[in-house]
């Protein structure tokens, strides 16, 4: 496994105090893709068993490549929504749903119905073992929202019928599910409204790239960077190892007094900062290159931690032009692997 990953690793499980996760046995749906597959690769270190259940449509097999045959790791290629087996789980991590914004607009409905009938799937699952759940919602269920910082009492401000819906809705969908199922069956549910996550494994070719790993992309080539707009809009995007450390804190839990968490970066970034600091950290003579914006761009992401902080005695600690340089540093090594142009 590569360097940066190992460490990041290991600082990940240095937070967590590992008998929450010893000799568990745990579900993640979505667990190729980059969130799911860091929490496979922390939890097996943790002595955890995992079953990873992806149908590979934005995750990549070489993600969880490294863990097959490993003690305890199980993989099934299959789809969430029509995931039919009920095995023995102590824990259901759903992540599986298709996160980028132009690719998700191509596959509405699979993106909808992940989030619905697949969050349905694993919540049933959970129901039948009395495992506890974790639903990876989003920044999106704010929409765009009008108070920054966020806090999770603010409603949102999303259109039902708006260019980015399927992915908006349905985590307001799956957060009510998960509620429906707290509430009716007592099941026990984490809901994390998860801010702008990057670093190592973040896809970036194509419709499935993310502003930070499409920018690393283009300028380790020397292509143009695209920025959308002026750049004047902002995201707080907060490094992997703060985002997988929170989620597990989260679940690491007896009780929570709390069904939602926000977990993001406080660190508030313009897009075209954030092109200018990639370039400057690659050595890249890049352009940029000013692009319409697709419709439905937000112009401000911004959480507000304070319950999370509180909660979990958790703060991201990774400063942005830190996971900038380690991401960075990920993607060179696997220039001769990058993917081909887009
Ligand atoms: N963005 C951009 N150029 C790109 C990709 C993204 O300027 O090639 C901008 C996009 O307009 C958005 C921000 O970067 O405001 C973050 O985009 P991303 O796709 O990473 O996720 P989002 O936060 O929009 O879900």
């Amino acid at each position: 496994m590569d360097q940066i990953i190992r460490e990041d690793l290991d600082a990940i499980r240095g937070s967590i105090d590992p008998r929450a996760f010893q000799g568990k046995s745990v579900m993640v749906s979505g667990g190729s893709g980059f969130l799911g597959s860091w929490i496979c690769d922390t939890l097996i270190g943790l002595d955890s068993r995992i079953i990873c259940v992806d149908n590979l449509s934005t995750g990549v097999f070489e993600n969880i490549d490294h863990l097959k045959g490993v003690k305890g790791f199980e993989f099934e290629k299959a789809d969430v929504c029509t995931y039919s087996r009920s095995p023995k789980v102590d824990m259901v991590f759903h992540l599986a749903s298709r996160p980028a914004p132009e690719d998700y607009q191509k596959h509405p409905v699979e993106t909808a119905l992940a989030n619905a009938t697949g969050a349905d799937r694993m919540l049933d699952l959970a129901r039948k073992n009395d495992a506890r759940v974790f639903y990876a919602s989003s920044s999106e269920a704010y929409g765009d929202p009008e108070v920054f910082p966020t806090p999770e009492s603010y409603e949102g401000k999303v259109n039902p019928l708006g260019p980015r819906s399927s992915y908006e809705e349905g985590k307001r969908f799956g957060e009510a599910l998960c509620k429906a199922y707290h509430d009716e069956y007592g099941l026990d549910v984490r809901i994390a409204r998860l801010f702008n996550s990057y670093g190592p494994r973040l896809r970036a070719e194509g419709l499935y790239g993310r502003a930070i790993s499409r920018f690393i992309l283009q300028a380790l080539r020397g292509d143009d960077i695209t920025v959308f707009g002026d750049g004047s809009q902002t995201r707080s995007f907060c490094y992997v190892t703060d985002t997988v450390s929170g989620s597990l804190l989260f679940m690491s839990l007896d009780r929570s007094s709390d069904l939602v968490l926000n977990i993001g970066a406080k660190e508030e970034c313009k897009i075209l900062d954030l092109a200018e600091s990639i370039k400057r950290l690659a050595f890249s003579e890049s352009s940029i290159d000013f692009l319409p914006v697709p419709a439905g761009d937000h112009m401000r992401r911004l959480p507000d931690t304070g319950r999370t902080e509180k909660l979990l005695r958790w703060t991201p600690s990774t400063r942005l032009d830190v996971g900038l340089e380690r991401t960075l540093k990920w993607f060179s090594s696997k220039k001769t692997s990058l993917p081909g142009p887009f």
